[in-house]
């Protein structure tokens, strides 16, 4: 049954615990670093509003003497949900893109941030950042901690994370570090799940924060042309929360939440990097789960700008597999652009904003996680009786 707004009225649960939403998406400029000013590159990006990303061709700032903004009708213009400029800091960051969802998490919805974007633009400052300037995946389980001490009086509450990665189309676990390559499932309650991952319990945000340091540093980097330290690999922090009531018996509902917090490879075409080799391979299967990603998000846009249903070929990478649920399914879903301000990166900058713009109109189904049937039978039972009263009144 439609209901007013974005809202869908769902008879399986109250009203309120299914709804549609739009994917977010921001974008993030991050500062020229000096060695870019050291070189003569220059600014092509300008941020207004906080919402509109403006675009330069280099070559027509040249034309212009390198006046920024003088032939308006040569800019490109982008508007996003919110558009982070250079000097903003990682607190403002996880304000806007990410605690919102921390409340949804903790009551038993889904929800994933990923960041998008070329090596170098700065994903992972924005999601991991430094042991000085944390990053969202920090910011996220600190205000998770903050919200539960509010919560904790009437109800149980246990997180736990895992950290992975995706590298050559094979997942490994971060924090357990060993060679072994792990399997997707699909389990019918619980959604994708990555069999053999493990799962640490988690008292303090701080204890986590060297965990994930460490985890990163065990991610595959190595040295291409574009950067030095390119990260080859798609990093994944989930956080599971799971709670029930504090007085409940052993009938409590039980509510999980699972927020995945994405840092993704570089997303820079493998030409750039003069890769060759085992560098060329990784390159095609990188490419592959993020073409995979881009095939998705362009379906996914199909479908909602034209009112269409095509199949969605979420099953092409590992990682379309497992961000199924945070872009077609039962996620709130935020994707983080992350784009340098220089003339020299001004292909991927495009590129970046044209897939971010495309992202911007994917609705997902929200739905909250409860893992006792006995909640949902006890639901249909009132509902019916309800119906029946209502067909007996007529
Ligand atoms: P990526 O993960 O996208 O390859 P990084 O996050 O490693 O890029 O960023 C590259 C460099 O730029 C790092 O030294 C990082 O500290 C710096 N950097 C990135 N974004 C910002 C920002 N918003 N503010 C300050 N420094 C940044
Ligand atoms: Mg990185």
């Amino acid at each position: 049954k439609k209901g007013t707004s974005n809202i869908l009225v769902c008879l399986k649960c109250s009203w309120q615990d299914f709804m549609l939403t739009c994917l977010q998406v921001a974008v993030r400029l991050r500062p020229l670093w000096n060695k870019e000013i050291e070189k003569d590159e220059f600014e092509i990006v300008r941020i207004l509003d906080q919402k509109v990303v403006i675009l330069m061709d280099p070559a027509d700032i040249l034309n212009e003497q390198n006046v920024l903004g003088k032939n308006r009708s040569k800019e490109k213009q982008y508007a996003f949900d919110f558009a982070f400029d250079k000097d903003a800091i990682q607190t403002e960051v996880f304000s806007k893109t990410t605690r919102f969802l921390c409340d949804g998490v903790l009551n038993g919805y889904n929800a994933t941030v990923f960041a998008y974007g070329a090596t170098g633009a700065g994903k992972t400052y924005t999601m991991l950042g430094t042991e000085d300037k944390p990053g969202i995946m920090f910011q996220t389980l600190k205000e998770l901690f903050t919200k539960i001490k509010d919560y904790q009086i009437d109800r149980n509450y246990n997180i736990r994370v895992s950290f992975l990665e995706i590298y050559n189309e094979q997942i490994r676990d971060l924090i357990m570090v060993s060679s072994e390559v792990l399997d997707l499932r699909e389990d019918p309650v619980k959604g994708v799940q990555v069999a053999g991952l493990s799962e640490i319990e988690v008292d303090t945000p701080e204890e986590i924060l060297d965990l994930l340091i460490f985890g990163n540093r065990n991610r595959q980097v190595e040295a291409t042309g574009a950067n030095e330290t390119s990260s080859r690999s798609h990093a994944v922090l989930q956080i599971i929360c799971e709670h029930k009531d504090r007085d409940a018996g052993i009938e409590a509902e039980i509510r999980i939440g699972k927020l995945s917090l994405i840092d993704l490879a570089g997303s820079e075409r493998a030409s750039k990097t003069n890769n060759r080799g085992i560098r060329m391979i990784e390159g095609a299967n990188i490419n592959r789960s993020l073409l995979a990603l881009g095939n998705c998000i362009n379906m996914l846009h199909e479908n909602n700008s034209k009112n269409q249903q095509n199949y969605i070929p979420f099953r092409d990478s590992k990682l379309t597999r497992l961000l199924k649920d945070s872009l077609g399914g039962n996620c709130r879903t935020v994707m983080i652009a992350n784009i340098s301000p220089s003339n020299a990166c001004y292909e991927d900058t495009h590129n970046t904003l044209k897939y971010a713009n495309r992202a911007k109109n994917i609705k997902t189904n929200v739905q909250r996680n409860v893992l006792n049937v006995e909640y949902h039978v006890s639901k249909y039972t009132q509902i019916i009786g309800q119906l029946k009263n209502e067909i007996s009144d007529l």
